[in-house]
């Protein structure tokens, strides 16, 4: 899981406020520890993103030296292309978003953006040009304003609203009594998992980066809000350099290339088509999800 990305800007600045408004600390404390981690190098410069294509070159990766979590991957997302990851749980899928958007250092092979090595250049500068739609968005004790707001300091409200009307939760929030100025989070309006998901690409919408990570939602949202989210997230995605994390295979279709992740390695890879026609493991699970939505 990535949920916790979004915050992750804040921390190291303004730690006060953060451990105030964060609605879980214990994973605050977790992520701050992640933090300690990286390191820019000295004189590191940030990021140039023109055409940002992504590649993963030989990545090799593990949480605890003992633990190999990820052998030996490499891929290619052309700039403004989608490339899917699938595969079962603890496959690695997510640990290559947390990856590519520098949580951690590889220990071998290169992690590249518009051809720059991402441990070579500033954390805060790669952080920028990815936008991420979590599986679970963590919003803060504030207004919805300061939520989406959050995805670009100093939007005004005419861009706030902009924003969540392209993810279709603007006539939710004006529906509140007080709108844009209605509290959330833990201490203020609860909002749904499909209402903080838009909250969440409204944020994204509003940051516009050019590459994104998708990590799609595993607990069910009803089908109508599930098919209108993923609407949502193709349209943002337009010409974005996208890495989905994909839990259901409606969602990869589409994309340039699909990776099988099984215990850390690519196991089948291709479009959709080759992957059937393959007729292996990609092949296996899609007729298990047929069967299972009929
Ligand atoms: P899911 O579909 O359930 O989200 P996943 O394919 O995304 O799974 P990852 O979250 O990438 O899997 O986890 C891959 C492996 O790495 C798992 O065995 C997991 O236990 C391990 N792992 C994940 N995070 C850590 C961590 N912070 N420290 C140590 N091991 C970890």
């Amino acid at each position: 899981m990535i949920q916790l990305y979004i915050p992750l800007g804040f921390l190291g600045v303004l730690y006060r406020e953060i451990k105030q408004s964060l609605t879980d600390l214990d994973k605050m404390f977790t992520l701050m520890e992640r933090e300690r981690e990286i390191a820019d190098v000295p004189g590191a410069q940030p990021l140039k993103v023109d055409g940002a294509n992504v590649t993963f070159s030989h990545v090799s990766f593990a949480y605890e030296a003992a633990r190999p979590i990820l052998h030996d991957i490499s891929f290619e997302i052309p700039a403004g292309k989608t490339v899917a990851v699938v595969g079962p749980s603890g496959s690695g899928k997510s640990t290559l978003a947390r990856l590519l958007f520098r949580f951690y250092d590889v220990q071998q092979g290169q992690i590249l953006i518009a051809g720059q090595d991402i441990k070579q250049v500033t954390q805060a500068s790669v952080r920028q040009a990815i936008g991420i739609v979590p599986q679970d968005t963590v919003l803060f004790n504030d207004t919805v304003e300061y939520n989406i707001a959050y995805g670009k300091p100093g939007a005004t409200r005419e861009q706030v609203e902009e924003a969540a009307r392209s993810a279709h939760i603007h006539n939710f929030i004006s529906a509140t009594p007080k709108g844009y100025d209605t509290m959330v989070g833990e201490r203020g309006l609860k909002l749904s998992g499909g209402e903080k998901q838009r909250v969440a690409i409204a944020r994204t919408l509003l940051k516009n980066p050019p590459i994104l990570i998708f990590d799609e939602a595993t607990s069910a949202l009803d089908s109508a809000n599930e098919r209108a989210i993923q609407a949502e997230l193709q349209s943002v995605a337009q010409n974005k350099t996208t890495l989905v994390i994909a839990h259901r295979l409606s969602t990869v279709v589409d994309a340039h290339e699909i990776l099988v992740m099984d215990a850390g390695r690519i196991i089948e890879r291709g479009s959709h088509a080759e992957l059937l026609a393959a007729n292996g493991r990609y092949a296996e699970m899609w007729a298990l999800q047929q069967s299972s939505a009929d």
